[in-house]
């Protein structure tokens, strides 16, 4: 931080950035006041086991918990939970109460609300918070079917837990295969025969057309399809329509500089789903919605605010449970122009389970996807992030 040592520190957003931001802080020895904004009545909580273990039923929501009320209090902050921010002055948060907190600095942590379909009826569900995720477990308790939209991450983890529940489920996509963005159309085919051998009914391609009901949609080609319930997965979307008087133009995540200090806001930084920091290697703001990223970034932001010395950055990583496999994906796989079977059998037509792929960009290791193989992707995350060429890549598979 430039001048003097923040006395104020002002966090808002209790999730999972907002509190590594602060874990950091007092780790690095910053003394001072902490006050921690949060919109949701809960402690903050990690969301990964919302579409796991706590949609599947394995655990309870105590097991979510980050650190409690009580915890927050041990580290000396003081947690306005319930109460959400909606204006930045400067350094002053004005919050829905009426009251207004100013800190030396303030950290933006407020993370996304799930993508809604267009004109979304009431009773399709979405997947977000803890509290939709309880929600989405009741109704899967007596539902016979489910269609999901969207066949990402939260969708196959959903599909898993529904089947899981003896509950038929029919996943809608509109592009040719699940995550074909983050994977790419071949790799991606793997993931669709994930869907298929689990029992779902994968349908790829498919648009919809609108949304009749809570229960009934109608796809483009004007077919009719109905379940007992509906999930929209299709994605996250930052709100931060309460920094609209705050000075800044947002379009979409806050630009950030490579510290998290957000462009045009003096004494504000920002991490988690809802910023974009600086890369200077990709040459542009790069957001991301993965856990590894925001815990590394409340880290470095954390110790940008006190002056002290950051972790070193490591390629974006990100991990999905799904139909039994730990699916982990590290680097920029977008980037690839090429792509090398490191692992398993899969591109040929084999098990997925067990496959390794490499994803070369220029002859260089950018990425490496991994279907429930942790022990052979592990080998190659210190590759990623040195951009290993091929011959070192072809040595490293054993
Ligand atoms: C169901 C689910 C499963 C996931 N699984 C994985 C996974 O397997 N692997 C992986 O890498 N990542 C996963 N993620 C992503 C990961 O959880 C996120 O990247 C991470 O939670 C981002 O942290 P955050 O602090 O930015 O936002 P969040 O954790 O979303 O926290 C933001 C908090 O800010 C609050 N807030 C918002 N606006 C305001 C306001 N104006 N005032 C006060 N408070 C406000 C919100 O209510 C929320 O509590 C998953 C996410 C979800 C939703």
């Amino acid at each position: 931080m430039t001048g003097s040592a923040p006395e104020h520190i002002v966090v808002v957003g209790a999730g999972l950035g907002g509190l590594r931001t602060i874990e950091r802080l007092r780790a690095d020895g910053f003394a001072g006041r902490i006050t921690l904004v949060g919109g949701e009545d809960h402690a903050p909580y990690d969301r990964p086991p919302l579409s796991k273990q706590l949609l599947s039923g394995e655990w309870e929501p105590d097991r979510v918990v980050l650190r409690d009320r009580r915890g927050l209090a041990e580290l000396g902050v003081t947690a306005r939970l319930g109460t959400r921010a909606i204006a930045l002055r400067g350094t002053g948060v004005e919050l829905d109460d009426g009251g207004t907190v100013t800190g030396d600095a303030v950290v933006i942590a407020t993370g996304l609300v799930a993508r809604r379909l267009p004109h979304q009826p009431d009773g399709v569900a979405t997947l977000r918070t803890l509290d939709d995720a309880l929600a989405l477990r009741r109704a899967l308790g007596t539902a016979r079917s489910l269609i999901v939209v969207g066949a990402g991450f939260i969708g196959a983890e959903v599909t898993c837990a529904a089947l899981g529940m003896g509950v038929q489920v029919t996943v809608l996509e509109t592009l040719e295969v699940p995550c074909e963005r983050l994977l790419g159309r071949e790799v991606g085919a793997l993931a669709a025969r994930l869907f298929t051998d689990a029992g779902a009914d994968l349908r790829c391609g498919t648009r919809i057309g609108r949304l009749l009901d809570g229960r009934t949609l109608e796809l483009a080609g004007g077919t009719v399809l109905s379940a007992d319930l509906v999930l929209a997965g299709v994605g996250a979307v930052p709100d931060l329509s309460w920094l609209d008087g705050a000075g800044v133009r947002v379009n979409d995540r806050l630009a950030c500089d490579q510290r998290g200090r957000v462009v045009g806001m003096a004494g504000v930084w920002a991490v988690g789903d809802a910023a974009a920091w600086w890369d200077p290697a990709a040459g542009a703001h790069q957001g991301g919605e993965h856990w590894t990223l925001t815990t590394d970034r409340a880290a470095r932001a954390a110790c940008d605010i006190l002056g002290t010395e950051p972790p070193v950055a490591g390629p974006p990583y990100v991990w999905s449970d799904q139909f039994g496999l730990k699916l982990q994906v590290i680097g920029r796989t977008d980037t690839a122009d090429e792509l090398v079977p490191l692992h398993g059998t899969g591109l040929a037509g084999g098990p997925v389970q067990g496959t390794v792929v490499g994803y070369l960009a220029g002859g260089a290791l950018a990425g490496v996807v991994s279907f429930g193989a942790p022990a052979r992707f592990v080998r190659y995350r210190a590759l990623v992030a040195a951009g290993a060429p091929r011959a070192k890549v072809l040595a490293t598979i054993g």
